[in-house]
């Protein structure tokens, strides 16, 4: 097999060739058909995460079909597509699993992250965490979603019942996430960079009802805002665009400080709250949902050896929507 390998935080990563490996027992080894570009793995690259581990294989929107399964794997088939997402395991014994909130395990594994991901032509994974995917929808077009999209989901679930909602930064989870808001007949409201006129109108194009910069002021009080942008200094801004008693929810796994406020912007029962990772249920609730909602998705693919380059250019945003790797 080849794969991006970052062998030393914040160095580009190396093209490899690598021995097959074989998947052991309630795993299963996928033919990776096109991997997602995710605003973490500039995190992982960047050493940005807590206890980061090298060298890895980056890439937790995988999609995948399986060519080999380890004794034990009962739900999947071989041939099958699938999925493979951020949260790779849990241990399934400790105080969060047991009550349902499994992505906040005290011991889990993260594809991309602690163990291999999808920046490769092979990768394998525990298939009680992959997703049977079907075959409607194209490879590129549904690799974001299993993290732009799966993510973007739990942090709409959390924003709650929201008719009007800010999305700050408009990127790959943004972009599926407002045209489910919409088909769930909320109002998008779009807080790109400052004068990013061209994302604002990619924003409206999408049916957001308004679209600016984030150093805006909302045109009107809104129900919740999510924050997809890493930049702490959304905080505030998402907490003065809120109502009375709304919600803003952080939906990245890392994100710059956070500037000191007054606390009147907190006060009247705003609340302030983070989205970590995702639960398996989260991802099954979504995709059941995909093919209803009919998501366009907004892709620039790139050949795996260029991986650097995708994440160059997601670092100085320089494409809308998603970037997927094919191998
Ligand atoms: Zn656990
Ligand atoms: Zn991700």
């Amino acid at each position: 097999m080849h794969a991006m390998v970052l062998h030393r935080l914040k160095t580009p990563l190396k093209w490899m060739e690598l021995p097959d490996r074989a998947p052991g027992a309630h795993e299963i080894r996928v033919k990776v058909l096109a991997c997602g570009v995710c605003r973490t793995d500039l995190h992982v690259v960047d050493g940005e995460l807590p206890n980061p581990q090298v060298p890895i294989i980056p890439g937790h929107e995988i999609v995948g079909r399986i060519d080999a399964m380890g004794h034990g794997v009962t739900d999947l088939e071989l041939g099958e597509r699938v999925g493979i997402p951020w949260l790779g395991h849990t241990d399934g014994t400790c105080p969060y699993c047991r009550i349902q909130l499994e992505n906040l395990c005290d011991h889990p594994l993260f594809t991309g992250f602690t163990r291999d991901g999808g920046y490769a032509t092979m990768a394998i994974a525990d298939a009680r965490y992959a997703f049977p995917l079907g075959e409607v929808g194209s490879d590129v077009a549904t690799a974001p979603l299993l993290c732009a999209g799966l993510i973007g989901w739990r942090s709409l679930v959390i924003a709650g019942d929201a008719r009007k909602i800010g999305f700050y930064g408009f990127g790959a989870a943004a972009h599926i996430l407002a045209q489910v808001a919409i088909w769930q007949g909320r109002s998008v409201y779009a807080f790109t960079r400052p004068d990013d006129a061209k994302t604002q109108d990619f924003a409206k194009s999408l049916g957001a009802v308004w679209a600016g910069g984030s150093d805006q002021a909302s045109p009107e009080p809104l129900d919740a805002a999510i924050i997809f942008a890493p930049v702490g200094a959304l905080v505030p801004a998402a907490l003065r665009a809120v109502r009375k008693g709304g919600r803003v929810v952080c939906a990245g796994i890392h994100m710059s400080a956070i500037p000191s406020f007054s606390y009147d912007i907190l006060w009247e029962e705003r609340e302030l709250k983070s989205v970590a990772n995702l639960t398996r249920k989260d991802g099954l609730d979504f995709l059941r949902l995909v093919p209803e909602i009919g998501i366009k998705m907004k892709t620039t693919v790139y050949p795996l050896r260029d991986a650097n380059q995708a994440l160059a250019d997601l670092r100085a945003g320089r494409f809308e929507g998603a970037a997927v790797l094919t191998p």
